[in-house]
């Protein structure tokens, strides 16, 4: 379908931190993008050429949103943060029906539009605890998902959605595309309030610390994870949606550190010193990893981007807006 002469795509939410980079993408490829999101993204001006502020758990919202054939439906819009969001029990129920909610809508609304394929992104949290145990040894392939047992509400209700869009490629003749991703992080992502994920957390801490001070690390710092940089996951889910494999696929690195290291790395981008003290926290499993080999069989890609260029990106931007914040300079 096209708006004009040009391809049209619908990114659900386009005013979070991947959703706003993918419009961005999308737009410099000559797409004509909607955006919709409770709200708009928070760190720059949306690209979108139309953009929806509504509440996708509300049918007519997605009836206005999903009101004609798209060429692309991407579907980022959920309740979704760090550890600190995710793991503490406090959110749970509202994670749960507001994601499940908002899936269970808008994926229908596309069927009845006759729309063929949808990208859901599903997340690394949905793989079974026991096997992310030993941190350096985690089991994180593609068919590893089951007997199930994700360590979190939030990774449940990934599951469940997964299989729903399955669901409706198995009975409704859809070809959705179904994206597993591993930590992503970069420029304009949520930094601060309690829903930032670790890169941000740690990028801010060391940007405000002094040096020869120290940060304060949930748990022993052992645990290890590996993050993507979002260019490169922009890039992942394109090629997924644009492929012919439905998948689900891991959209991850896998270069795999410690906590310990990732602060260790931020610490060397920033040059400080600082002295790490562990203190109690949600910390998630022992270890995850992205397992790259299916990803690389069916679409031919893997990321290339080491973690710490990604990193120095990352931390460039968070020390100008802890600075911006403090009106001054942090020394
Ligand atoms: P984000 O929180 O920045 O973006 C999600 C957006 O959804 C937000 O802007 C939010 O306002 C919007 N939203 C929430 N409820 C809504 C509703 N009822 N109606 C309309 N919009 C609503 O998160 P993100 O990091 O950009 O993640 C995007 C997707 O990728 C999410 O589905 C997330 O679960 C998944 N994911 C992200 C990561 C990661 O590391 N960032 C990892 C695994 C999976």
């Amino acid at each position: 379908m096209v708006e004009g002469n040009r391809k049209n795509a619908l990114v659900c939410g386009a005013g979070g931190f991947i959703g706003s980079h993918l419009v961005r993408r999308l737009k410099s490829e000559g797409c004509w993008v909607r955006g919709v999101d409770l709200k708009f993204p928070d760190f720059a001006e949306t690209d979108a050429d139309d953009f929806i502020i509504g509440d996708l758990r509300d049918q007519q919202v997605c009836d206005r949103a999903v009101d004609r054939s798209f060429g692309e439906v991407y579907q980022l819009a959920a309740d979704m943060g760090g550890a600190g969001y995710i793991f503490t029990g406090e959110h749970d129920a509202d994670i749960m029906h507001n994601s499940a909610t908002i899936n269970l809508n808008v994926l229908d609304r596309c069927y009845k539009r006759n729309i063929k394929r949808v990208f859901y992104s599903s997340s690394a949290c949905m793989y079974p605890a026991y096997n992310q145990e030993d941190p350096d040894n985690p089991n994180c392939a593609e068919d590893s998902a089951y007997p199930a047992a994700p360590d979190s509400e939030y990774g449940w209700e990934k599951l469940f959605s997964e299989r729903l869009y399955i669901a409706y490629n198995r009975n409704h003749a859809m070809r959705n595309r179904v994206a597993r991703y591993h930590n992503i992080f970069g420029p304009q992502g949520t930094w601060q309030g309690g829903k930032e994920k670790a890169p941000a957390a740690i990028c801010r801490k060391v940007a405000m610390a002094r040096d020869n001070g120290e940060i304060e690390i949930w748990g022993d710092g052992n645990q290890t994870r590996s993050f993507l940089y979002i260019d490169e996951c922009v890039e992942g889910t394109l090629r997924l949606t644009r492929s012919s494999f439905e998948g689900p696929v891991n959209i991850g690195s896998d270069e795999q550190v410690t906590i310990n290291r990732l602060v260790d790395m931020v610490c060397d981008i920033a040059g400080k010193t600082l002295h790490k003290n562990h203190v109690p926290g949600p910390e998630g499993v022992r270890g995850r990893n992205s397992d790259n080999r299916l990803t690389a069989q069916e679409l031919g890609w893997a990321p290339s981007q080491p973690l710490v260029r990604g990193l120095e990106a990352t931390y460039e931007w968070i020390e100008r807006q802890v600075h911006k914040n403090e009106g001054t300079h942090v020394m």
